[in-house]
This record gives structure tokens, C-alpha cells and sequence, in this order.
């Protein structure tokens, strides 16, 4: 058993080795943030080989539960259902999806599905958020646009019927007649501004 002294010894050493490696690595992207990876049944996506040139919007919900509620749910083979991530109250960051394949969180036209990556979020439509979850969102989708190449900016009023880059609630994903659909997530409590100043 190592004694504590040699620990830290190991600890100081390992310190001095990181900060050289990330002097070397400095013009390279940051690392993803870390995730709990908890995979979803293949029943309830589309397997794909997605990247940058696939990947156009990001799309953010509420799950209208817990967010460990919502990760067992992707996990039911009945559920249908499906985001790539779920950021729960404190920050927690789960995936379910690789983002190569294809969620099933914005139904309706294919292309919102097809095109964007699906981030949940823990709690309720009819309640605020904590500052631990948005700044953990904003995290992880700065990391997916520099990835992906997404802008990281809001797509303004209604999507269209496909073809948006950037960033959006679910609200805002058209239904399959490309009208307005009747999801309200993120709501009325997301704080936007806040939430793109921290992008
Ligand atoms: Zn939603």
C-alpha cells in the first residue's frame, strides 16, 4: 500500500507532466467534458455515421422528470425515444446516443433528428434552472460546436423545415406539416441570454 507521502510525490509528478503536455497541446481543442456513459437501447435510435458535415443544429429540451429518470427511460426497449445527453440539476452530464448516431427527440420532420444533437435536461418546464445545469449545458455544447462545427448562436423564431444551423429549443422544431409543433420545452424559465453569454 503506497505510503501518503509517495502519493503525493506521484500526484506532484503526474502535476508537472500535465502542465507540460498541455503547454504542447495548447493550439489543439479542448478535451470533451466528461460524461457517464449509459447507452440507450438500440431500439430507440437510428444508427448513423454522423459527423461534422451531418451534424448542423443542437436542440435543447426539458424532460419534464429526473434526469436519471429520463436516462432509464432511453434504456426501455418500448420508450421510442431518445437524446444524446441529459444534464441533470448539479451538472451531472449523462450520454445515452455516440454522436454519430441518429437521436429520436424532435419528431416531426426527419431533419431535426437526422441533423442535430439532442440535449435533455433534468426538471420541469414550470421551474427555473440551476446555475450548475446551465453552466454544465454550456459546457458541453461549446464542446459540440467547436467539434461539429455548429454555430453558437440561437436559430431565431420558427425553423423552417430543415436546413438551420446553430442553436435551438424544441419549441421551435416544426411539426411534420412544417408548422409550429405543440412542445414547449426548454419554457418560459430558460434563461437564454444567460445560457448563449456562457456558449
Ligand atoms: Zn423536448
Amino acid at each position: 500500500m503506497p505510503t501518503r507521502r509517495n502519493m503525493l510525490k506521484r500526484i506532484g509528478a503526474a502535476g508537472t507532466a500535465g502542465v507540460g503536455a498541455a503547454v504542447l497541446s495548447s493550439n489543439t481543442a479542448a478535451a470533451k467534458p466528461t460524461v457517464d456513459w449509459e447507452p440507450a437501447h438500440s431500439s430507440n435510435y437510428t444508427a448513423a455515421n454522423r459527423g461534422a458535415a451531418e451534424i448542423d443544429a443542437i436542440v435543447i429540451h426539458v424532460a419534464q422528470g429526473s434526469a436519471e429518470s429520463t436516462v432509464n427511460w432511453f434504456q426501455d426497449p418500448d420508450a421510442n425515444v431518445s437524446a444524446h445527453y441529459t444534464i441533470r440539476d448539479d451538472g451531472y452530464k449523462y450520454q445515452s446516443l455516440s454522436d454519430i448516431n441518429i437521436g429520436w427527440h424532435a419528431g416531426g420532420v426527419g431533419w431535426y433528428n437526422d441533423a442535430t444533437i439532442g440535449i435533455e435536461h433534468g426538471g420541469y418546464v414550470s421551474s427555473g434552472f440551476p446555475d450548475a445545469q446551465y453552466r454544465s449545458s454550456a459546457e458541453l455544447v461549446r464542446w459540440l460546436c467547436n467539434e461539429y462545427n455548429i454555430p453558437k448562436s440561437r436559430v431565431s423564431g420558427v425553423a423552417s423545415c430543415g436546413g438551420e444551423s446553430g442553436i435551438m429549443g424544441h419549441h421551435q422544431v416544426p411539426e411534420t406539416d412544417c408548422g409550429y409543433n405543440d412542445h414547449t420545452d426548454p419554457g418560459q424559465y430558460w434563461d437564454w441570454d444567460y445560457y448563449m453569454s456562457l456558449i
